[in-house]
């Protein structure tokens, strides 16, 4: 029995085992004792996660053809499947309350949706191993100067070292996407607190790439009206310009204009 690819849920199944192992490998799961897998699809990941005696495998899957297909190739998961929606699980209760790694061949479609919901239960999360949306891969990876830097990649670098490990073509799919894949580790680096209110962090970052263009004297002038009381030079440049400590240090100057 071969699960019906369905394109709405992202379905596009590796087919090259020695991929998919390179991407098992490449999940270090340093000290954590449990792992989960974002859409296992027909486990072709799954399997060589069983491999590994260190830590417990959890996967979760969104589609029933594939649930009842797991459920009869890897009996040994029993109730470590669940079905359901990875946007919707409750981490803490359902995976664990100690930290765990994330790995998993992403459904494209919802790549940004799951960061953002990596971000919010980042202390749960010390690593994730993915193949994702080569652009989207480049995206995240990128730093200051680039075109493609953006909000994601200075959220996700706040908190995460990343690593861009492989490029995937297209016919290792079945069916092969339109688009590119990449394999990318995040790895916690270690911060505890961003050193700034994070909440304004989110909203600057935010309001300075929604006008990514213009220089952050126009982009964030709607946090204050003292706004020109900022560093001139600084005033002058563009969002893809700064690094995630100078989006730190803008936060912590805003933030002095409005209490003072
Ligand atoms: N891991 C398999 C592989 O590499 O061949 C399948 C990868 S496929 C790109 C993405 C998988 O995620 C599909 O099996 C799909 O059903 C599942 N999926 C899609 N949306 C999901 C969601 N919101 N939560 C959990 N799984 C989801």
């Amino acid at each position: 029995m071969q699960v019906r690819a369905k394109k709405n849920l992202g379905q596009h199944f590796l087919t090259d085992k020695n991929i998919a192992r390179d991407i098992v490998d490449s999940l270090k799961a340093t000290n954590l004792s449990r792992i989960l897998e974002i859409g296992p699809g027909m486990g072709v990941l799954t399997n060589f996660l069983l491999e590994n005696k260190n830590y417990e495998t959890f996967v979760i899957e969104i589609d029933h053809e594939s649930v009842e297909y797991l459920h009869k190739h890897f009996p040994q998961l029993k109730d470590r499947i669940i079905e359901g929606d990875f946007l919707q699980l409750d981490l803490e209760s359902q995976i664990s309350d100690q930290p765990f790694a994330l790995i998993g061949n992403l459904p494209y479609n919802i790549s940004s949706q799951i960061f953002f919901k990596v971000l919010e239960n980042k202390e749960l999360i010390p690593e994730v191993v993915c193949m994702l949306q080569k652009e989207v891969a480049k995206r995240i990876c990128s730093g200051p100067g680039s075109k493609v830097y953006g909000i994601l990649s200075v959220f996700l670098q706040a908190w995460y070292n990343i690593e861009y490990l492989i490029d995937v073509p297209e016919y290792v799919f079945d069916p092969p996407p339109k688009v590119q894949s990449a394999v990318i580790r995040l790895t916690a680096n270690g911060r505890t607190d961003l050193g700034c209110n994070e909440t304004l962090f989110r909203k600057v970052v935010k309001q300075a790439f929604n006008q990514r263009r213009k220089m952050l004297r126009n982009s964030i002038k709607s946090f204050s009206s003292r706004i020109e009381e900022l560093d001139a030079m600084l005033l002058t440049r563009r969002p893809e310009q700064l690094s995630v400590a100078e989006f730190i240090d803008l936060t912590n100057s805003i933030e002095k204009l409005l209490n003072n």
